[in-house]
């Protein structure tokens, strides 16, 4: 089994998605087993955002991401990390297959809902940030 961390963003939360996104996981297969609401600081989302953070996206990247209340998770399973991406879609929303929770739920390349660790590297990099005691 691997962990991966996700975060729900903003706009999932704002638009009252994070019952049916986080039925998608659970539908999966994947387990739950962190799980905390979390208000996003401008510190939080540099560290998060770290390699992020000189590009021209990242300003009103920062503002989206704490401009309200975020789901910060750990979900476990076989091979979590590659089937969360999977079940996110790609990033931009606009482009991303439907079927997939940006694709379904999502028209924009900043909110697009949902964050899920692209490697083991960045889940253990991430779950230690996200949450400590965990790691
Ligand atoms: P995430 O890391 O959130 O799972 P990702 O791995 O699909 O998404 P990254 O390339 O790591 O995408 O970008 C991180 C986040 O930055 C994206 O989820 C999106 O919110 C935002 N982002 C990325 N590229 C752009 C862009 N060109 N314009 C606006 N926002 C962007």
């Amino acid at each position: 089994v691997q962990r991966s961390f996700v975060l729900l963003k903003p706009d999932a939360v704002r638009r009252g998605l994070v019952g049916s996104v986080l039925s998608r996981f659970e539908a999966k297969g994947l387990s739950i087993v962190a799980l905390q609401l979390r208000q996003v600081d401008g510190e939080l989302s540099d560290q998060h955002y770290a390699e992020h953070v000189e590009r021209d996206f990242y300003p009103p990247l920062r503002e989206f991401i704490t401009s309200g209340p975020s789901i910060a998770m750990i979900v476990e399973g076989d091979e979590a990390i590659e089937v969360v991406r999977a079940l996110n879609g790609a990033t931009d929303g606009r482009k991303a297959a439907p079927g997939t929770i940006r694709g379904d739920l999502s028209l924009s390349n900043r909110e697009n809902l949902v964050h899920g660790s692209d490697s083991p590297e960045s889940a253990a990099r991430e779950i230690a940030l996200w949450f400590p005691e965990h790691s």
